[in-house]
């Protein structure tokens, strides 16, 4: 009697933590976002980036998401091409599709993660590395 029992509750868990990874989304990321691998360009990226922030970090522990075929993806925070977030010991960077390739959007979420933080101090973003729309000066 007592071993009928069990099986259900096991069965019960079962179903419960198969429900769980496969139906819901991960809450942290935007609707759509799918894993993307670092290209080879993201390696220059980084150590450029690396140089200029004068931090060292790893691109290992970044994990890449896109938002394929569009220009933003909606965030709690509002429309964004890119967006970082710590995740564990190392970051989640997304990024919409038609910027993936974008070396300013690229290398502006790699300093996130090289800063470990979300918000924009002026002497890396600007001073140090010039990653912002406003003070961008390739292409
Ligand atoms: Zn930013």
């Amino acid at each position: 009697m007592t071993s009928f029992k069990t099986v259900q509750t096991l069965t019960a868990a079962a179903l419960l933590l198969t429900g769980c990874g496969l139906t819901e989304p991960n809450p942290g990321l935007p609707r759509g976002a799918e894993p993307m691998a670092a290209t080879a360009e993201f390696d220059a990226w980084f150590a450029k980036t690396e140089t200029c922030a004068g931090l060292t970090g790893s691109l290992q522990s970044v994990q890449w998401y896109v938002v394929k075929g569009v220009d933003t993806f909606e965030t709690d925070q509002g429309p964004k091409v890119g967006m970082w977030e710590r995740s564990g010991s190392g970051s989640v960077i997304v990024v919409a599709g038609n910027y993936r390739n974008h070396e300013m959007v690229i290398r502006h979420e790699m300093l996130h993660s090289l800063i470990g933080q979300s918000g924009h101090p002026a002497e890396y973003f600007v001073e140090r590395c010039g990653l912002t729309w406003e003070t961008w000066s390739g292409d």
